[in-house]
């Protein structure tokens, strides 16, 4: 941390702070420049209680931090890419998935049909939500614990692994029992308590970005999973909210440059829910293999226009070869990257 000090702070203003910082459990080094002092504190925050109380002195003008606050998640612990194994499928480095499903688990011909639909286009993991975190209280809210059996069905009958969502802390062990990888949605981004809870179940975690959330917030909500012992993190860029209304959210390309280069955890990209309308989903899927992404989750559902929820931003399932997947495959190899990759001899490399 930097302590910057006011302007003409008096030598004993300065004394006082620097036996606060020692005080603290840091190593005071002053830099004195002609008009004012800063004071670079070593040591690790994570020991000590944070500088950052330091802002309510008379004397300091800004506690600056040095170090990443997240730190199991950043670069500068692991430099080389991870990949994270959902069921039989890697996810980072070299491996891009591609993950797709509806929107929600409406029924066990819906999600059986999806996923058959999914499988034939080479898709090997299904995303669906049993629990689904809606904005009214009115609407649908998922089939809960019966959608976890239709998913548990098609997971036994055709071997696909299962993404979906866990909404409250009470699920967790539900969700655990049929999911290979537990979403956290962006509405529990920030919902710590949740986050260790799921971080103790084991399974790994596809963490989507809180709609207000900054890259930072992200990254930090990631640390929360990995610091409760959750090393097996993927995390998803959906969109923020933004004063654009053409679409649902703002897909924040950057971001996705930008937590590849912090971070070593896999980044995918779900421009369903940032475009809001199934026409958009292709471009921002093109320009999301273009920044880096390490795979897509993409909304298809068998009759869009009669899904219960985001019916306008779902994909049909039939078409989902034609529409998605063969047209993203040259970029992807441009990437240098292999769609779909499967460790189980034998399982569709397509
Ligand atoms: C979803 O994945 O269906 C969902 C609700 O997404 P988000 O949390 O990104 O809004
Ligand atoms: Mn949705």
């Amino acid at each position: 941390m930097i302590i910057v000090l006011k302007p003409h702070t008096s030598p004993e203003g300065i004394e006082e702070v620097r036996r606060h910082v020692v005080e603290m459990g840091y190593e005071p080094r002053l830099i004195q420049g002609v008009q004012r002092t800063v004071i670079a504190a070593v040591g690790d925050e994570t020991e000590h209680p944070s500088l950052e109380t330091l802002k309510g002195m008379a004397e300091v003008e800004n506690v600056v931090p040095i170090q990443k606050r997240y730190k199991l998640a950043s670069r500068e612990f692991h430099d080389a890419n991870s990949v994270v194994r959902i069921g039989q499928r890697p996810i980072g480095e070299s491996n891009f998935q591609l993950i797709a499903g509806p929107c929600a688990v409406e029924s066990r011909q819906q999600i059986m049909e999806t996923a058959r639909h999914l499988q034939a286009a080479g898709i090997g993991i299904l995303r669906g939500g049993a629990y689904k975190p809606r904005t009214s209280p009115y609407d649908f809210q998922g089939l809960g614990e019966q959608g976890l059996d239709c998913l548990a069905e098609v997971k036994e009958e055709l071997g696909m692994a299962i993404v979906t969502e866990v909404v409250g802390v009470t699920h967790i062990e539900k969700v655990a029992r049929v999911a290979d990888m537990l979403q956290v949605g962006a509405r529990n981004a920030q919902n710590y308590h949740l986050l260790e809870q799921v971080a103790a179940c084991g399974k790994p975690v596809m963490l989507k970005r809180g709609m207000a959330s900054t890259i930072a917030e992200w990254l930090s909500a990631a640390e929360y999973l990995m610091v409760h012992g959750c090393q097996n993190v993927v995390l998803c860029e959906r969109g923020i909210r933004t004063f654009e209304t053409a679409t649902r959210n703002t897909l924040d390309i950057s971001a996705v440059a930008i937590a590849k280069q912090e971070s070593h955890l896999p980044v995918i990209v779900d421009p369903s829910h940032a475009a809001g309308y199934c026409k958009l989903v292709l471009p921002l899927a093109l320009a999301a293999i273009a920044a880096g992404a390490d795979g897509l989750v993409i909304e298809a559902h068998p009759h869009p226009l009669d899904a219960l929820s985001d019916a306008g931003q779902q994909l049909p399932s039939q078409s989902f070869r034609q529409d998605i997947v063969e047209p993203i495959r040259p970029w992807i190899q441009l990437a240098g990257k292999i769609l779909n990759p499967c460790r189980t001899l034998g399982c569709g490399l397509n």
